[in-house]
Protein backbone atom coordinates (compact mmCIF):
# COMPACT_ATOMS: atom_id res chain seq x y z
CA UNK A 1 0.00 0.00 0.00
CA UNK A 2 1.22 3.72 -0.61
CA UNK A 3 4.28 2.03 -2.45
CA UNK A 4 4.74 4.39 -4.91
CA UNK A 5 4.47 7.31 -2.50
CA UNK A 6 7.75 6.48 -1.36
CA UNK A 7 9.35 8.01 -4.71
CA UNK A 8 8.34 11.38 -3.53
CA UNK A 9 11.52 12.07 -2.50
CA UNK A 10 11.52 15.74 -1.28
CA UNK A 11 8.36 16.34 0.63
CA UNK A 12 8.10 13.88 3.74
CA UNK A 13 5.01 13.95 5.78
CA UNK A 14 6.55 14.81 9.70
CA UNK A 15 7.38 11.78 12.10
CA UNK A 16 4.14 12.04 14.28
CA UNK A 17 1.72 12.15 10.91
CA UNK A 18 3.82 9.31 9.60
CA UNK A 19 3.35 7.01 12.71
CA UNK A 20 -0.51 7.97 12.67
CA UNK A 21 -0.61 7.08 9.08
CA UNK A 22 1.28 4.10 9.45
CA UNK A 23 -1.27 2.57 11.98
CA UNK A 24 -4.08 3.34 10.10
CA UNK A 25 -2.43 1.74 7.24
CA UNK A 26 -2.09 -1.40 9.79
CA UNK A 27 -5.79 -1.53 10.62
CA UNK A 28 -7.09 -1.37 6.90
CA UNK A 29 -4.84 -4.29 6.46
CA UNK A 30 -5.55 -6.19 9.49
CA UNK A 31 -8.74 -5.51 9.85
CA UNK A 32 -10.92 -3.72 6.69
CA UNK A 33 -9.22 -5.77 3.68
CA UNK A 34 -10.35 -8.97 4.86
CA UNK A 35 -13.77 -7.77 5.65
CA UNK A 36 -13.96 -6.20 1.97
CA UNK A 37 -15.33 -9.19 -0.15
CA UNK A 38 -18.53 -9.39 2.07
CA UNK A 39 -18.93 -5.92 2.35
CA UNK A 40 -18.96 -5.60 -1.87
CA UNK A 41 -21.92 -8.42 -1.97
CA UNK A 42 -24.06 -7.55 1.00
CA UNK A 43 -27.28 -5.61 -0.03
CA UNK A 44 -27.01 -3.95 3.25
CA UNK A 45 -24.51 -1.12 2.54
CA UNK A 46 -25.63 2.30 0.92
CA UNK A 47 -23.72 5.57 -0.49
CA UNK A 48 -24.21 8.37 1.73
CA UNK A 49 -24.50 6.38 5.23
CA UNK A 50 -22.74 7.24 8.35
CA UNK A 51 -19.72 4.12 8.65
CA UNK A 52 -20.86 2.56 11.72
CA UNK A 53 -24.81 2.81 9.88
CA UNK A 54 -22.66 0.82 7.28
CA UNK A 55 -20.62 -1.45 9.01
CA UNK A 56 -23.78 -2.69 11.19
CA UNK A 57 -25.93 -3.19 8.34
CA UNK A 58 -23.35 -5.28 6.77
CA UNK A 59 -21.48 -6.99 9.44
CA UNK A 60 -23.63 -6.29 12.76
CA UNK A 61 -22.97 -5.42 16.24
CA UNK A 62 -19.74 -7.84 16.99
CA UNK A 63 -17.57 -6.42 14.05
CA UNK A 64 -19.45 -2.90 14.56
CA UNK A 65 -18.10 -2.98 18.41
CA UNK A 66 -14.40 -4.40 17.15
CA UNK A 67 -13.75 -1.80 15.20
CA UNK A 68 -15.20 0.75 17.22
CA UNK A 69 -13.08 -0.36 20.22
CA UNK A 70 -10.15 0.16 17.92
CA UNK A 71 -11.29 3.51 16.68
CA UNK A 72 -11.88 4.35 20.48
CA UNK A 73 -8.63 3.01 21.92
CA UNK A 74 -6.16 4.27 19.33
CA UNK A 75 -7.64 7.59 19.49
CA UNK A 76 -8.80 7.56 15.42
CA UNK A 77 -12.28 8.04 16.67
CA UNK A 78 -11.31 11.47 17.36
CA UNK A 79 -9.40 12.09 13.81
CA UNK A 80 -11.19 14.96 12.93
CA UNK A 81 -12.44 16.43 16.43
CA UNK A 82 -10.93 19.74 18.00
CA UNK A 83 -9.22 19.09 21.41
CA UNK A 84 -12.03 21.46 22.99
CA UNK A 85 -14.44 18.55 22.18
CA UNK A 86 -12.25 15.87 23.10
CA UNK A 87 -10.31 15.46 20.23
CA UNK A 88 -6.53 15.36 19.13
CA UNK A 89 -6.70 18.29 17.44
CA UNK A 90 -4.61 16.91 14.62
CA UNK A 91 -4.00 19.65 11.72
CA UNK A 92 -5.51 19.68 8.51
CA UNK A 93 -2.28 18.04 6.99
CA UNK A 94 -2.44 15.07 9.55
CA UNK A 95 -6.36 14.43 9.03
CA UNK A 96 -5.88 14.27 5.42
CA UNK A 97 -2.79 12.04 5.26
CA UNK A 98 -4.27 9.60 7.76
CA UNK A 99 -8.21 9.56 5.87
CA UNK A 100 -6.23 8.86 2.59
CA UNK A 101 -5.14 5.60 4.01
CA UNK A 102 -8.91 4.39 5.06
CA UNK A 103 -10.09 5.28 1.68
CA UNK A 104 -8.06 2.37 0.28
CA UNK A 105 -10.67 0.25 0.74
CA UNK A 106 -14.37 0.49 0.27
CA UNK A 107 -15.22 -1.22 4.14
CA UNK A 108 -15.61 2.11 6.19
CA UNK A 109 -13.89 2.69 9.55
CA UNK A 110 -15.61 4.09 12.45
CA UNK A 111 -14.95 7.62 12.94
CA UNK A 112 -17.02 10.61 15.25
CA UNK A 113 -18.46 11.76 12.14
CA UNK A 114 -19.03 15.89 13.25
CA UNK A 115 -19.74 18.26 10.44
CA UNK A 116 -17.58 20.73 11.24
CA UNK A 117 -20.71 23.88 11.37
CA UNK A 118 -21.86 21.83 14.39
CA UNK A 119 -19.40 22.98 16.66
CA UNK A 120 -20.95 26.25 16.68
CA UNK A 121 -23.33 25.04 18.85
CA UNK A 122 -23.98 26.96 21.50
CA UNK A 123 -25.29 26.86 25.54
CA UNK A 124 -27.86 23.78 25.84
CA UNK A 125 -27.50 22.88 22.32
CA UNK A 126 -23.89 21.36 23.10
CA UNK A 127 -25.49 18.47 25.15
CA UNK A 128 -28.38 18.21 22.82
CA UNK A 129 -26.65 18.14 19.61
CA UNK A 130 -23.30 18.21 19.15
CA UNK A 131 -21.92 15.96 22.34
CA UNK A 132 -24.00 12.92 20.84
CA UNK A 133 -22.74 13.47 17.40
CA UNK A 134 -19.65 13.49 18.53
CA UNK A 135 -19.93 10.41 21.00
CA UNK A 136 -22.05 8.53 17.85
CA UNK A 137 -25.10 8.26 19.65
CA UNK A 138 -26.48 10.48 17.49
CA UNK A 139 -26.36 11.41 13.66
CA UNK A 140 -26.89 14.27 11.50
CA UNK A 141 -27.81 15.16 7.92
CA UNK A 142 -27.34 18.43 6.27
CA UNK A 143 -30.89 19.50 4.23
CA UNK A 144 -29.91 22.09 1.71
CA UNK A 145 -31.42 20.76 -1.84
CA UNK A 146 -34.74 21.01 -3.54
CA UNK A 147 -36.34 19.53 -6.42
CA UNK A 148 -35.39 23.06 -7.98
CA UNK A 149 -32.56 24.19 -6.05
CA UNK A 150 -29.18 21.68 -6.50
CA UNK A 151 -26.58 24.30 -8.01
CA UNK A 152 -28.29 27.71 -6.80
CA UNK A 153 -29.62 26.99 -3.28
CA UNK A 154 -29.67 30.62 -2.77
CA UNK A 155 -31.42 31.57 -5.51
CA UNK A 156 -33.69 29.34 -5.56
CA UNK A 157 -34.59 27.71 -2.33
CA UNK A 158 -38.18 27.62 -1.64
CA UNK A 159 -38.29 25.99 1.80
CA UNK A 160 -39.40 28.78 4.68
CA UNK A 161 -39.28 29.44 7.95
CA UNK A 162 -42.10 32.08 9.74
CA UNK A 163 -41.53 33.14 13.48
CA UNK A 164 -44.61 32.30 15.41
CA UNK A 165 -43.93 33.50 19.20
CA UNK A 166 -41.37 31.30 20.40
CA UNK A 167 -41.03 28.77 17.79
CA UNK A 168 -40.16 28.99 13.74
CA UNK A 169 -42.48 27.38 11.55
CA UNK A 170 -41.10 25.39 8.82
CA UNK A 171 -42.97 24.55 5.31
CA UNK A 172 -41.24 23.16 2.13
CA UNK A 173 -39.49 20.02 0.88
CA UNK A 174 -36.20 19.15 0.38
CA UNK A 175 -34.99 16.16 -1.71
CA UNK A 176 -31.73 14.10 -2.29
CA UNK A 177 -31.09 14.07 1.36
CA UNK A 178 -28.43 11.71 2.15
CA UNK A 179 -29.15 9.66 5.40
CA UNK A 180 -32.16 11.46 6.34
CA UNK A 181 -34.26 8.48 7.60
CA UNK A 182 -31.38 7.35 9.34
CA UNK A 183 -30.39 10.61 11.39
CA UNK A 184 -31.36 11.99 14.53
CA UNK A 185 -31.19 15.43 13.57
CA UNK A 186 -31.43 17.06 10.24
CA UNK A 187 -29.39 20.39 10.05
CA UNK A 188 -31.66 22.28 7.24
CA UNK A 189 -31.43 25.63 5.94
CA UNK A 190 -35.01 27.82 5.61
CA UNK A 191 -35.47 31.13 4.12
CA UNK A 192 -36.50 33.42 6.95
CA UNK A 193 -35.91 36.67 5.04
CA UNK A 194 -36.77 36.13 1.29
CA UNK A 195 -35.55 39.83 -0.15
CA UNK A 196 -32.55 38.87 1.51
CA UNK A 197 -31.86 35.19 0.87
CA UNK A 198 -28.47 34.29 0.80
CA UNK A 199 -26.89 37.59 1.79
CA UNK A 200 -28.62 37.26 5.23
CA UNK A 201 -31.62 35.76 4.68
CA UNK A 202 -31.22 31.95 5.06
CA UNK A 203 -31.26 30.34 8.75
CA UNK A 204 -30.12 27.20 9.66
CA UNK A 205 -31.96 24.95 12.06
CA UNK A 206 -31.25 21.49 14.13
CA UNK A 207 -34.62 19.95 13.54
CA UNK A 208 -35.00 16.73 15.24
CA UNK A 209 -36.43 13.69 13.01
CA UNK A 210 -38.91 12.60 15.34
CA UNK A 211 -40.43 16.03 15.01
CA UNK A 212 -43.97 15.61 14.14
CA UNK A 213 -43.78 18.00 11.08
CA UNK A 214 -41.18 15.91 9.25
CA UNK A 215 -42.11 14.03 7.22
CA UNK A 216 -39.78 11.55 5.19
CA UNK A 217 -40.68 9.73 1.72
CA UNK A 218 -40.26 5.97 1.73
CA UNK A 219 -38.51 4.12 0.09
CA UNK A 220 -35.62 6.63 -0.79
CA UNK A 221 -34.13 7.16 -4.18
CA UNK A 222 -32.56 4.78 -6.22
CA UNK A 223 -29.29 5.61 -7.62
CA UNK A 224 -26.29 3.35 -9.21
CA UNK A 225 -24.59 4.12 -6.12
CA UNK A 226 -25.42 1.38 -3.91
CA UNK A 227 -27.63 -1.68 -3.26
CA UNK A 228 -29.54 0.34 -0.84
CA UNK A 229 -30.96 3.91 -1.36
CA UNK A 230 -29.88 6.12 1.31
CA UNK A 231 -31.08 9.86 -0.46
CA UNK A 232 -35.00 10.51 0.55
CA UNK A 233 -37.25 13.29 0.11
CA UNK A 234 -37.93 15.49 3.53
CA UNK A 235 -41.21 17.12 4.25
CA UNK A 236 -41.43 19.82 6.58
CA UNK A 237 -45.39 20.37 7.06
CA UNK A 238 -45.77 23.31 9.47
CA UNK A 239 -42.98 21.96 11.50
CA UNK A 240 -42.48 23.65 14.86
CA UNK A 241 -38.94 24.21 16.00
CA UNK A 242 -37.92 26.53 19.09
CA UNK A 243 -35.99 29.41 18.48
CA UNK A 244 -33.74 28.03 20.92
CA UNK A 245 -32.61 25.54 17.86
CA UNK A 246 -31.29 27.61 15.17
CA UNK A 247 -27.98 27.00 14.53
CA UNK A 248 -25.56 30.26 14.47
CA UNK A 249 -27.13 33.11 13.99
CA UNK A 250 -30.56 33.70 11.73
CA UNK A 251 -29.88 35.03 8.49
CA UNK A 252 -26.50 33.05 8.73
CA UNK A 253 -27.01 30.02 7.71
CA UNK A 254 -26.16 30.17 3.99
CA UNK A 255 -22.53 31.42 4.97
CA UNK A 256 -22.59 28.08 7.32
CA UNK A 257 -23.84 25.70 4.87
CA UNK A 258 -20.74 26.59 2.53
CA UNK A 259 -18.35 26.71 5.30
CA UNK A 260 -19.18 22.74 6.09
CA UNK A 261 -19.16 22.49 2.22
CA UNK A 262 -15.67 24.02 2.18
CA UNK A 263 -13.61 21.90 4.58
CA UNK A 264 -15.67 19.39 5.09
CA UNK A 265 -17.07 18.29 1.08
CA UNK A 266 -14.28 19.75 -0.96
CA UNK A 267 -10.71 19.42 0.86
CA UNK A 268 -11.82 16.21 2.33
CA UNK A 269 -12.41 14.55 -1.17
CA UNK A 270 -8.86 14.77 -1.93
CA UNK A 271 -8.20 11.91 0.55
CA UNK A 272 -11.46 10.36 0.26
CA UNK A 273 -10.03 10.02 -3.79
CA UNK A 274 -6.24 9.45 -2.90
CA UNK A 275 -6.95 6.40 -1.08
CA UNK A 276 -9.10 4.49 -3.82
CA UNK A 277 -6.50 5.44 -6.89
CA UNK A 278 -3.27 4.25 -4.95
CA UNK A 279 -5.64 0.87 -4.20
CA UNK A 280 -6.42 1.37 -7.93
CA UNK A 281 -2.82 1.42 -9.00
CA UNK A 282 -1.71 -1.21 -7.07
CA UNK A 283 -4.43 -3.40 -8.30
CA UNK A 284 -3.55 -2.94 -11.47
CA UNK A 285 0.12 -3.35 -11.41
CA UNK A 286 -0.25 -6.80 -9.90
CA UNK A 287 -2.83 -7.73 -12.50
CA UNK A 288 -0.84 -6.27 -15.42
CA UNK A 289 2.12 -8.50 -14.53
CA UNK A 290 0.29 -11.92 -13.86
CA UNK A 291 -2.43 -12.07 -17.09
CA UNK A 292 -0.77 -13.30 -19.55
CA UNK A 293 -2.13 -12.40 -23.13
CA UNK A 294 -0.46 -13.55 -26.32
CA UNK A 295 2.50 -15.19 -24.77
CA UNK A 296 3.63 -12.09 -22.35
CA UNK A 297 2.25 -10.49 -18.97
CA UNK A 298 -0.20 -7.29 -19.45
CA UNK A 299 2.88 -5.34 -18.02
CA UNK A 300 5.22 -5.87 -20.98
CA UNK A 301 2.52 -4.20 -23.32
CA UNK A 302 2.81 -0.49 -23.72
CA UNK A 303 -0.62 0.16 -24.43
CA UNK A 304 -1.04 -0.95 -20.59
CA UNK A 305 2.24 0.65 -19.48
CA UNK A 306 0.92 4.11 -20.45
CA UNK A 307 -2.07 3.68 -18.13
CA UNK A 308 -0.09 2.84 -15.03
CA UNK A 309 1.79 6.01 -15.68
CA UNK A 310 -0.79 8.18 -16.54
CA UNK A 311 -2.80 7.01 -13.42
CA UNK A 312 0.10 7.23 -10.91
CA UNK A 313 0.84 10.75 -12.85
CA UNK A 314 -2.47 11.64 -11.25
CA UNK A 315 -2.35 10.10 -7.70
CA UNK A 316 0.90 12.01 -7.21
CA UNK A 317 -0.10 15.54 -8.74
CA UNK A 318 -3.26 15.61 -6.84
CA UNK A 319 -1.68 13.69 -3.68
CA UNK A 320 0.75 17.24 -4.01
CA UNK A 321 -2.41 19.35 -4.12
CA UNK A 322 -4.43 17.72 -1.06
CA UNK A 323 -1.71 17.88 0.87
CA UNK A 324 -0.64 21.61 -0.32
CA UNK A 325 -3.96 22.99 0.20
CA UNK A 326 -4.42 21.60 3.59
CA UNK A 327 -1.24 23.08 4.75
CA UNK A 328 -2.28 26.12 3.66
CA UNK A 329 -5.70 26.06 5.71
CA UNK A 330 -3.81 25.09 8.60
CA UNK A 331 -1.63 28.27 8.19
CA UNK A 332 -5.01 30.33 8.46
CA UNK A 333 -5.17 30.79 4.68
CA UNK A 334 -8.82 31.36 3.25
CA UNK A 335 -8.69 27.90 0.63
CA UNK A 336 -12.46 28.17 -0.54
CA UNK A 337 -11.68 28.39 -4.01
CA UNK A 338 -8.63 26.18 -3.91
CA UNK A 339 -10.75 23.30 -1.83
CA UNK A 340 -13.05 23.50 -5.03
CA UNK A 341 -9.83 22.98 -7.14
CA UNK A 342 -9.00 19.67 -4.94
CA UNK A 343 -12.44 18.60 -4.97
CA UNK A 344 -13.12 18.72 -8.59
CA UNK A 345 -9.49 17.06 -9.61
CA UNK A 346 -10.00 14.64 -6.84
CA UNK A 347 -13.51 13.54 -8.69
CA UNK A 348 -12.41 13.96 -12.20
CA UNK A 349 -8.74 12.44 -11.93
CA UNK A 350 -10.16 9.78 -9.41
CA UNK A 351 -12.77 8.78 -11.62
CA UNK A 352 -10.56 8.36 -15.16
CA UNK A 353 -7.81 6.79 -12.86
CA UNK A 354 -10.50 3.50 -11.35
CA UNK A 355 -11.93 3.72 -15.26
CA UNK A 356 -8.30 2.68 -15.84
CA UNK A 357 -7.99 -0.05 -13.77
CA UNK A 358 -11.18 -1.28 -15.11
CA UNK A 359 -9.89 -1.52 -18.36
CA UNK A 360 -6.44 -2.76 -17.43
CA UNK A 361 -8.54 -5.77 -15.47
CA UNK A 362 -10.73 -6.20 -18.71
CA UNK A 363 -14.17 -8.78 -17.17
CA UNK A 364 -13.14 -8.74 -13.70
CA UNK A 365 -12.84 -5.11 -14.13
CA UNK A 366 -16.32 -5.11 -13.81
CA UNK A 367 -17.13 -7.77 -11.20
CA UNK A 368 -18.76 -6.93 -7.92
CA UNK A 369 -16.49 -9.07 -5.55
CA UNK A 370 -13.74 -6.15 -6.92
CA UNK A 371 -14.02 -2.80 -5.46
CA UNK A 372 -13.33 -1.35 -8.82
CA UNK A 373 -16.63 -0.28 -9.98
CA UNK A 374 -18.03 0.91 -6.67
CA UNK A 375 -15.11 3.13 -6.47
CA UNK A 376 -15.44 4.32 -10.03
CA UNK A 377 -19.36 5.24 -9.17
CA UNK A 378 -18.58 7.14 -5.98
CA UNK A 379 -15.90 9.24 -7.52
CA UNK A 380 -18.35 9.77 -10.34
CA UNK A 381 -20.88 10.94 -8.07
CA UNK A 382 -18.51 13.24 -6.75
CA UNK A 383 -18.22 15.16 -9.94
CA UNK A 384 -22.52 16.36 -8.92
CA UNK A 385 -22.99 16.01 -5.64
CA UNK A 386 -21.92 18.79 -3.23
CA UNK A 387 -21.67 21.14 -5.61
CA UNK A 388 -20.80 19.50 -9.39
CA UNK A 389 -17.59 20.56 -10.81
CA UNK A 390 -19.27 23.33 -13.11
CA UNK A 391 -20.20 25.05 -9.94
CA UNK A 392 -16.41 24.32 -8.37
CA UNK A 393 -14.71 25.61 -11.48
CA UNK A 394 -17.38 28.98 -11.22
CA UNK A 395 -16.45 29.69 -7.85
CA UNK A 396 -12.56 29.48 -8.90
CA UNK A 397 -13.31 31.71 -12.49
CA UNK A 398 -14.80 34.27 -9.69
CA UNK A 399 -11.55 34.11 -7.48
CA UNK A 400 -9.43 34.44 -10.42
CA UNK A 401 -11.24 37.53 -12.24
CA UNK A 402 -11.80 39.14 -8.92
C1 LIG B 1 -26.30 10.61 -4.12
C2 LIG B 1 -26.60 12.04 -3.81
C3 LIG B 1 -26.48 12.50 -2.50
C4 LIG B 1 -26.82 13.82 -2.18
N1 LIG B 1 -26.82 14.23 -0.87
C5 LIG B 1 -27.27 15.47 -0.55
C6 LIG B 1 -27.41 15.86 0.84
O1 LIG B 1 -27.13 15.09 1.76
N2 LIG B 1 -27.91 17.10 1.11
C7 LIG B 1 -28.23 18.00 0.14
O2 LIG B 1 -28.66 19.10 0.45
N3 LIG B 1 -28.11 17.65 -1.20
C8 LIG B 1 -27.64 16.41 -1.55
N4 LIG B 1 -27.53 16.04 -2.88
C9 LIG B 1 -27.86 17.00 -3.92
C10 LIG B 1 -26.64 17.51 -4.67
O3 LIG B 1 -25.87 18.35 -3.84
C11 LIG B 1 -27.13 18.22 -5.94
O4 LIG B 1 -27.66 17.22 -6.77
C12 LIG B 1 -26.02 18.97 -6.65
O5 LIG B 1 -25.68 20.11 -5.92
C13 LIG B 1 -26.42 19.37 -8.07
O6 LIG B 1 -27.66 19.96 -8.10
P1 LIG B 1 -28.77 19.49 -9.19
O7 LIG B 1 -28.84 18.03 -9.19
O8 LIG B 1 -30.03 20.25 -8.91
O9 LIG B 1 -28.19 19.96 -10.58
P2 LIG B 1 -28.53 21.31 -11.37
O10 LIG B 1 -28.33 22.47 -10.49
O11 LIG B 1 -29.84 21.18 -12.02
O12 LIG B 1 -27.40 21.31 -12.46
C14 LIG B 1 -27.41 20.36 -13.57
C15 LIG B 1 -26.09 20.46 -14.29
O13 LIG B 1 -25.90 21.76 -14.81
C16 LIG B 1 -24.70 22.32 -14.33
N5 LIG B 1 -24.89 23.76 -14.08
C17 LIG B 1 -25.77 24.34 -13.24
N6 LIG B 1 -25.63 25.67 -13.25
C18 LIG B 1 -24.64 25.95 -14.14
C19 LIG B 1 -24.02 27.13 -14.59
N7 LIG B 1 -24.37 28.34 -14.12
N8 LIG B 1 -23.04 27.04 -15.52
C20 LIG B 1 -22.65 25.84 -15.99
N9 LIG B 1 -23.20 24.67 -15.59
C21 LIG B 1 -24.18 24.72 -14.67
C22 LIG B 1 -24.40 21.59 -13.04
O14 LIG B 1 -23.06 21.65 -12.70
C23 LIG B 1 -24.89 20.20 -13.37
O15 LIG B 1 -23.88 19.51 -14.05
C24 LIG B 1 -27.20 14.72 -3.22
C25 LIG B 1 -27.27 14.27 -4.55
C26 LIG B 1 -27.00 12.94 -4.84
C27 LIG B 1 -27.14 12.46 -6.26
Amino acid sequence: MLSTSSALGAFRLPDDIQTLCDLARRIVRDELLPLEPQFLLHPGHAFGLKETINLQAVFGDAVLARLTKIARDTGLWYLMVPEKFGGSGLSMLAQVAILEQFYYTAVPFPFANVPNILYECQGEQIDRFLKPVVEGSKATCFAQTEANAGSDPGGMMQTSAVKDGRHWVLNGTKMWISMAAESDIIMVQAITDRDKRQKGGITMFLVERTNPGVRIEQPGLKTWLGPRAAQYIVHFDNCRVPEADVLGEVGKGFNLGQRWLTVHDRLLRGPYALGKMQRALDMSIEWAKNRITFGKPLAERQAIQWKLVDMYIDLEALRALTYQMAARADAGEDIRAEAGMVKLTAMDWGARTVDHAIQIHGAMGESLELPLTLFYRYLRHGQIGGGANEIQRMQIARKLLS
